[in-house]
């Protein structure tokens, strides 16, 4: 049997130094679970990040080798932890079984995508200018460029992603795998989660002989916990993945320092879908089907849920938006993350159903608040009422809702597209005939979004080198990152301009004899590694 013992984890040293402890609960029964977790006290937190701060060099010294294979070692580490680990977080959250195996999965297969990355080693993004010392007027200087870690990073994980974005997700992963030491800030809805996956990443460190401090996990249930982590002295930069008030409140506060540090935050979104008359016509049931799918699966607990629907108004429309409100009535109702994120659903909900002009297309019937039971509700407007309601319609209502807005012309989804705050993804269903057609569309959309899908829907997120997992606040605090796939490693990253250094001085990345044999641009051209 798995035993948890709720304690904070300072480098290799368990901590309970707090009086203060909570519980996590079951929400399908909402009750506590019996591990009490201690809330860290302020010199616990100081001590992870002195910890991380003295880890740092060390660590970064270790060779992309070390580095990689601790990534694997984290995997296997959690491989390890077993059933115990899926039933546990099952307790915690209630996403079941089937889908919390998919996500140790995914986030196994991370840890060994970003491995295999770091071991290549041309991610550096290495640039070497040769000298020129007889260049008229002035002679050129040996310049030379690649990526650095930038130092201790503090990741919060968001409460729907327990393992694969929460403490060995793709935030800890791509800062460990950039040389960069990490302090967790446990997600209070699912502790022991999160203390069982620290504990696997801490037996990888000691198996792989890394400094104490390369991670350390802190327990809490109090902004202030968190808030605490991001001034230190010693934090270079955040990742957080939740609320739009979560990220933009830590943001804040890391840009009060007395010296600021980066806040990549990734937050909600609306992820709208547009349908075009050409896909409507030829497979408006199909369409219906997958989107009260991606709607509801995982209970709507998506960043990517597809919360906002547009067509042109039309038989072929009508018939969509009937079909999906019959097949969304039938959908059973689910048991939500917490009750904090119940309770934000019904409010969220209520009031779009109390907006002049909207009314419910399709709800499922049946809900036990008990159970912290969501039903699935697709509402229906004019997009005109969009407009006039645009302050609540624009936030985002975390679980299964979805607003369905008809338009009259080509011209009111493009007013709509044009008025589309930073999203991480939006859809476009069509022929190709379609595309063709509304190219203003798609081009707008290119100026709102992270990710533009076609004839797809928004959940179901690739992990793979070309993702875009970001978009223009409010999506993202930084448009230019992603928090999943590889490129998710940028953020942890600066370049570092080498100018005259002799050879021996120069990370093995830069010496002329590319020891490392990565790709390398070498004045202008791109390089092979064997050239
Ligand atoms: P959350 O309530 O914002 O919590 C995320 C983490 O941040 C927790 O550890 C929380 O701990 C901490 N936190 C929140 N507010 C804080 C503050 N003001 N100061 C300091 N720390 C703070 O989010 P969630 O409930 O876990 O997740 C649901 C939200 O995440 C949804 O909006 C969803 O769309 C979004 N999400 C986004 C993505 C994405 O990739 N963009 C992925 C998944 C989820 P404390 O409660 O202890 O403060």
């Amino acid at each position: 049997m798995t035993s948890l013992h709720g304690q904070n984890l300072i480098g290799y040293t368990k901590s309970a130094d707090g009086s203060d402890t909570f519980q996590s609960v079951d929400p399908s029964t909402r009750e506590a679970l019996p591990t009490s977790f201690h809330e860290a006290t302020g010199d616990e937190i100081d001590r992870a990040m002195q910890l991380a701060s003295a880890a740092f060099l060390p660590y970064r010294n270790h060779s992309p080798e070390d580095r990689a294979t601790f990534l694997e070692t984290i995997a296997e580490e959690i491989e390890n932890l077993g059933d115990p680990l899926l039933e546990i977080a099952n307790q915690e959250t209630a996403l079941g079984l089937p889908r919390l195996t998919a996500e140790r999965g995914r986030a196994c297969f991370t840890a060994r995508l970003f491995a295999g990355m770091i071991r290549e080693g041309s991610w550096v993004d290495a640039r070497i200018e040769t000298a020129e010392p007889t260049r008229e007027p002035l002679p050129k200087p040996d310049v030379r460029l690649m990526h650095r870690p930038i130092g201790p990073v503090v990741v919060f994980g968001a409460s729907n992603f327990p393992m694969a974005i929460s403490v060995a997700g793709t935030d800890t992963i791509s800062a460990l795998g950039a040389g960069c030491p990490v302090v967790v800030k446990a997600h209070p809805a699912h502790p022991a989660t999160c203390e069982l996956l620290a504990e696997a990443i801490l037996a990888a460190a000691k198996k792989c002989g890394l400094p104490e401090g390369v991670f350390s996990l802190i327990q809490g249930r109090s902004n202030a916990t968190g808030t605490a982590l991001a001034e230190h002295e010693a934090a270079e930069a955040v990742a957080f993945t939740g609320s739009l008030g979560g990220g933009r409140a830590l943001f804040n506060v890391a840009s009060q320092r007395p010296r600021p540090i980066p806040v990549y935050a990734e937050m909600g979104s609306l992820n709208p879908v547009f349908l075009l008359p050409g896909a409507l016509r030829d497979r408006a049931a199909t369409i219906a089907e997958g989107f009260v799918g991606s709607l509801t699966l995982g209970t709507g607990q998506f960043c990517t849920n597809p919360a906002m629907v547009l067509g042109l108004d039309g038989d072929d429309f009508s018939g969509f938006v009937d079909d999906s409100a019959k097949r969304a009535s039938q959908v059973p109702p689910s048991t939500m993350l917490h009750a904090g994120i119940h309770a934000s659903f019904l409010e969220g909900i209520d009031s779009i159903r109390s907006l002049e002009g909207i009314e419910v297309a399709g709800e499922s019937p049946g809900a036990d608040p008990a159970k912290s039971q969501a039903v699935a509700v697709i509402f229906q407007t004019e997009v005109d009422r969009f407009f006039q309601h645009e302050e609540i319609l624009k936030q985002e209502v975390f679980g299964p809702s979805s607003v369905v807005l008809k338009c009259q012309a080509k011209e009111e989804m493009l007013r709509f597209a044009r008025s589309m705050e930073g999203s991480l993804s939006a859809t476009i269903h069509g022929t190709e005939d379609d595309l063709r057609e509304n190219r203003e569309l798609l081009d707008i959309l290119e100026t709102r979004t992270g990710r533009v899908i076609y004839n797809g829907f928004p959940t179901g997120l690739e992990v793979c080198t070309a993702m875009h997992h970001g978009g223009p606040y409010p999506a993202a605090s930084h448009s230019h990152f992603t928090s999943v796939g590889t490129n998710a490693i940028y953020r942890f990253v600066r370049p570092v301009c080498y100018q005259d250094l002799p050879q021996f001085a120069l990370p093995p990345e830069l010496q002329d004899d590319n020891p490392r044999g990565i790709w390398r641009m070498l004045n202008t051209t791109w390089t092979a590694p064997t050239a």
